[in-house]
């Protein structure tokens, strides 16, 4: 069997037993789960970065998750489901996490829900960035892990899915830390693709029932595909997943990290696929388009390097806060990991002349207000692909 075989299938509701339906289907072409042996503990790493109801698209949803742990525990396996949101990694916090995100559909199922909250050092000498990383403790308790993702636009890598999704495992106290180590998107990329090669999980499987689009990973709308994907390589599951939303591979700084590697192709095309994946094509998917694709990368004289840096600036995306959105609660000015937000007058501020653009404020502000804000330029170079805001 291909190793970088992707399924696609069609799953039109979270009704449990279309669910559980697909997820056979998906998983079929793969192999199944033939193996997973009695007694083995199977460690699920979902998408849990914030608390929230699963209809708003921001989690993996519960009742695929149910789904997976029903199958796995037909095979004879314990199961633990797990992640590290972006805030304190602790009982209280995740208790909430799991309560809003409805996991006690999952822990009716057979589940357990991850309450190891220890963190573990690391070192991979084959890494390309994260030679050096602490990740949660829960992991070392699994006898082999699945990504089960969520399809979401995002702003920093403009995609989520399943090679994103491993910088879960990094304690959520620690992601800004992480960003600021690694301000360069293409770096940053690098990082989250050592963590897919050190743990390496056994199967990947994407929720793509109602992916996020827009303001992602947590603000943007719910938008319905329709369909779950599923593959031992992740990349290749990327590949697919940005294909289907609009953008190209090269566009997603986690697939031209792994196309540099040789883990993936960087089309579509070249995927061996099993599924009519064409028929979920999105023509109005709302994307955040990285600014990476459009950078100028070449000037190595004074001159060179001088415009190569006029050109990014007018290039690049910035957060920005719409004013009339922001409540001044200052979670943005918390998570910041340049510490280049101040709160005045009720309402956040950027200096940004310390901003390394990670976005994290985006991806953490409760009610919206922070936005990826692409120049003008930028959007006059993409216009006509689409989606893009
Ligand atoms: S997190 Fe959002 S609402 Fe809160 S201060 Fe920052 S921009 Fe305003
Ligand atoms: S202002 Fe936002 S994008 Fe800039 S460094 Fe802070 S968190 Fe990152």
């Amino acid at each position: 069997m291909n190793p970088n075989l992707v399924s696609i299938v069609p799953c039109e509701t979270y009704a449990p037993d279309v669910c559980e339906a697909a997820l056979k289907a998906a998983l079929e072409p793969l192999g199944g789960l033939l193996w997973v042996r009695p007694g083995m503990r199977v460690g699920i790493k979902a998408n849990l970065v914030a608390g929230a109801k699963p209809d708003r698209a921001i989690t993996t949803h519960p009742v695929l998750l149910a789904a997976l742990t029903r199958l796995l525990k037909a095979r004879g396996a314990s199961v633990v489901i797990g992640d590290s949101p972006g805030n304190l990694y602790n009982a209280a916090v995740l208790n909430r996490v799991y309560s809003l995100s409805e996991l006690s559909i999952a822990e009716e199922a057979g589940a357990e829900l991850n309450r190891d909250f220890s963190e573990k050092d690391a070192y991979d000498g084959h890494a390309v960035q994260a030679k050096r990383f602490t990740y949660t403790g829960w992991l070392d308790s699994c006898d082999a892990i699945i990504n089960f993702c969520k399809l979401k636009s995002h702003g920093m890598m403009s995609l989520s899915a399943a090679a994103k999704n491993l910088f879960g495992t990094i304690p959520g106290t620690m992601k800004p830390e992480y960003h600021y180590r690694f301000p360069n998107p293409n770096d940053f990329a690098d990082m989250i693709v050592d963590l897919d090669e050190h743990f390496r999980p056994v199967l990947h499987i994407c929720d793509a029932v109602t992916a996020m689009e827009g303001n992602g990973p947590t603000q943007g709308k719910p938008k319905h595909i329709g369909a779950l994907l599923a593959s031992k390589n992740p990349h290749c599951l990327d590949v697919l997943a940005a294909t289907l939303i609009g953008l190209t591979p090269s566009e997603v700084p986690t697939i031209a990290a792994a196309v540099r590697r040789d883990l993936c192709p960087d089309t579509a095309e070249a995927l061996e696929i099993d599924g009519d994946w064409k028929t979920f094509l999105q023509t109005d998917f709302e994307i955040i388009r990285n600014r990476n694709s459009l950078l100028f990368v070449g000037g190595r004289t004074v001159f060179g390097k001088a415009v190569r840096g006029m050109m990014n600036t007018c290039l690049e995306s910035k957060p920005k806060v719409k004013k009339s959105a922001c409540v001044g609660c200052g979670k943005c000015r918390d998570i910041c990991p340049a510490h280049t937000i101040s709160i005045r007058e009720k309402k956040a501020v950027i200096d940004r002349r310390h901003c390394i653009k990670c976005f994290c404020c985006q991806e953490f502000c409760p009610v919206g207000a922070m936005r990826v804000h692409r120049s003008p330029v930028a959007k006059l170079l993409t216009r006509g692909k689409g989606g893009s805001k």
